[in-house]
């Protein structure tokens, strides 16, 4: 087993690991065990939500981990995001205060002193969109998060951003694979100094959230594999998903013990130019795990 433990830059203080262990679906009830096994595997990134409800087990898990590992808590990157509210659900959009309280929340529930990366979750803020920026600028300003970012931002929402005179997130967390490439977007980050960070890497693959009634699962059509994916991981002697999990900054989620180490042991193979233009040419444009303008998707 070669245990990945590549970084990427944040900014410049932090340092970001390339793969996370990702929490999204695990239940309170299993997210202690589960963040515990993965520490002990090697995963030295931890990605919650206050909207998982799960991070006093996440919490609890990354306390147990480090212990046992005979790690300091500087040797995990942990994050967690902000709920911002969503009017589509008719729920109200917090303001400043409220997110600056709401990250209080989280910690206090994680039982950390600060986290290393904050993120909004979604660009559903509306009129209290750059408040709940503000708020995430003060949260970093007091040293509460090493780095602030956001997630599911378009290259219009991170415009907002800029036109106010505000300094830009460090990240933007969202859905990408190689049906989900998104080059604009990717090539304004950089241009902006913002890291992208993969979510929902493994959704080419069949099994992914293959259980009905999950949410946002996957339809039948989706399921179709069309054979390019397994031929190219059979080439270098890994499964789909590691080859998957080869290509970016990403957060693997896995309650299975055997995926949970496979999706770290990624270090004994590189992928080459041809295969990297090959899924290249895969983009489908859509994403699958989250649609921003679908208000019935609950991450
Ligand atoms: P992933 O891409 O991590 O896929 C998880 C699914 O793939 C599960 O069904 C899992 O099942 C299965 N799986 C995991 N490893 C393997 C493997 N080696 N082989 C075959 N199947 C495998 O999906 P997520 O959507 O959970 O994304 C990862 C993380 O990203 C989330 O947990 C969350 O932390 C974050 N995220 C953030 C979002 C945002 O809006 N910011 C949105 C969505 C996700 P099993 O457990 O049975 O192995």
């Amino acid at each position: 087993m070669t245990v990945y433990q590549q970084t990427f830059p944040l900014n410049r203080e932090t340092a970001i690991p390339a793969v996370g262990f990702g929490t999204y679906l695990i239940s309170q009830e299993d997210a202690k065990e589960a963040v515990r096994a993965a520490i002990l595997n090697g995963y030295r990134h931890i990605d919650t939500a206050e909207v998982y409800e799960n991070e006093e087990s996440v919490g609890a898990g990354i306390r147990a981990g480090i212990a046992e590992a005979g790690l300091a808590r500087e040797d995990i990157f942990v994050t967690t995001k902000l709920w911002q509210g969503h009017a589509a659900w008719g729920q109200k959009l917090k303001n400043e205060e409220e997110t600056v309280a709401a990250f209080n929340g989280s910690l206090e529930r994680l039982g950390l002193d600060y986290v290393d990366l904050y993120l909004i979750h979604a660009p559903h803020g509306g009129a209290e969109r750059l408040n709940q920026w503000r708020g995430l600028l003060e949260i970093k300003r007091l040293g509460k998060a090493r780095s602030i970012g956001v997630s599911n931002y378009s290259e219009k929402h991170l415009e907002e951003i800029k036109a106010a005179g505000l300094p830009l997130p460090d990240a933007n967390q969202i859905e990408l694979h190689p049906w989900s490439q998104k080059p604009e977007l990717l090539a304004y980050m950089k241009e902006n100094g913002i890291a992208p960070i993969a979510y929902s890497s493994l959704a080419p693959l069949s099994t992914w959230r293959a259980q009905p009634g999950q949410d946002s699962a996957k339809t039948e059509a989706m399921k179709i594999s069309d054979g390019v994916l397994a031929a190219m991981a059979a080439k270098y002697g890994v499964t789909e998903a590691q080859l998957l999990l080869r290509w970016g900054a990403v957060l693997p989620k896995s309650l299975n013990p055997e995926r949970m180490r496979q999706n770290i042991d990624l270090g004994g193979f590189v992928i080459d130019a041809a295969d990297l233009a090959s899924l290249k040419a895969m983009d489908r444009g859509d994403g699958i795990a989250w649609s921003i303008g679908d208000p019935t998707h609950t991450d």
